[in-house]
């Protein structure tokens, strides 16, 4: 990496979101138009009916490095807890084994914990998130702009507990490639867990919660309005602790909260000289334009925000003939390195690494 794109960060707390908005073309957006419910209904486009794993077997065929029947194993497994366990994106108490429930008995959490002091229930809630794994928490009043416009969430939802999982570095320095895919998938599954465990103290506490994974609402603008990050050019919130290199999540709440203040560290700045993820996409998916501006690129963006618009189309259609998910405008962003660490790591240099703590005779190629 260039040393000149290294970023210096020094983020400050301020006042407003670090976006700008233009109301006249501000509209709920409407999560059919996720790029992945496109798939199932738009025959409009080219992507209809395209699932991005359609080309597994010849890609594994190829025989490059990194494309392995062994590293889609990993990455397509890495989803599970994502994809099967009911309770990560649960707006109420459940139980999939009935036998705890008669075991434990769940009749004092219906009681309200009655505290005056948002303050100490933020702390509480935080202490939490951390102890279930998330790598960030904030906390903000709930902007229903944000919600999805097809979703009904009822007012009483006031607040938001915004949460970012860092995802695997190594992993994800190995993109195209397929463990890049299992380091995202981890962080998925991983946010379904904290999900569950916060959301669940939450209501234990005597409150609501509705854990929401990428569903519900939009989780970047909650995470800035939450003090998490900026807007990069990829379309990705930028930490700067992870830069991009994090998913997110959220809890609306009635739980009353202290906020946290948006952060600002320059990041659009930055962004109008770097353009490493733009340079790097295969898709050409990533605006290379100097400023930012209001004009979408395709049906999925979200309109009404100053910002690099990402062709998300584009990005789907690479993941069909990639086999897989990437995360190359993530490994690019110099704010995914801020912190000395090795840019690019091949997908043997992974696995060496994988293996080098394990017995090499579990793994073929
Ligand atoms: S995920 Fe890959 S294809 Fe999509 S915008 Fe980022 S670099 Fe481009
Ligand atoms: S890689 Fe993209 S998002 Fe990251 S700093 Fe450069 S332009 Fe911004």
């Amino acid at each position: 990496m260039n040393p000149s794109k290294t970023p210096k960060i020094k983020a400050k707390k301020v006042e407003k979101p670090p976006y700008i908005i233009d109301r006249s073309r501000l509209h709920r957006f409407d999560s059919r138009n996720i790029i992945f419910r496109r798939v199932m209904w738009d025959s409009s486009w080219k992507g209809y009916k395209r699932m991005y794993d359609e080309k597994v077997l010849s890609i594994i065929a190829e025989g490059k490095p990194g494309y392995s029947r062994v590293d889609f194993a990993l990455a397509y497994a890495s989803w599970i807890v994502h994809d099967a366990f009911e309770g990560g994106f649960s707006w109420k108490k459940i139980r999939l084994n009935k036998a705890p429930v008669d075991t434990i008995g769940i009749d004092w959490a219906k009681t309200k914990y009655e505290s005056d002091d948002p303050r100490r229930m933020s702390i509480f809630i935080k202490r939490a998130a951390r102890l279930f794994g998330a790598s960030m928490v904030g906390a903000c009043k709930l902007n229903r702009d944000w919600i999805y416009a097809d979703v009904d969430v009822p007012k009483r939802f006031k607040n938001v507990i915004v949460m970012a999982v860092e995802m695997n570095a190594d992993g994800i320095a190995t993109s195209p490639a397929v463990p890049a895919a299992a380091a995202t998938g981890i962080g998925y599954s991983k946010m379904a867990f904290i999900l569950s465990g916060v959301g669940e103290f939450i209501r234990n506490l005597g409150y609501e919660a509705v854990q929401c994974g990428n569903d519900t609402a939009l989780s970047i603008p909650l995470a800035i309005d939450a003090g998490l990050g900026e807007l990069g050019r990829n379309g990705l919130l930028i930490t700067p602790q992870y830069g991009p290199r994090v998913r997110l999540c959220k809890i609306l709440t009635d739980l009353p909260l202290e906020f946290d203040k948006p952060t600002e560290f320059g990041v659009k700045e930055f962004c109008k000289k770097c353009r490493m993820c733009a340079e790097h996409c295969e898709a050409g998916a990533i605006s290379m334009d100097d400023e930012p501006n209001f004009e979408v690129a395709c049906r999925s963006n979200n309109q009404g925000a100053l910002k690099w618009y990402v062709n998300v189309e584009r990005c789907y259609l690479y993941w069909c003939e990639n086999g897989i998910d990437c995360s190359t405008c993530i490994k690019v962003c110099p704010y995914n390195n801020a912190s000395p660490r090795k840019v690019a790591l091949s997908p043997k240099e992974f696995w060496d690494q994988v293996k080098s703590n394990q017995d090499n005779s579990h793994y073929d190629s």
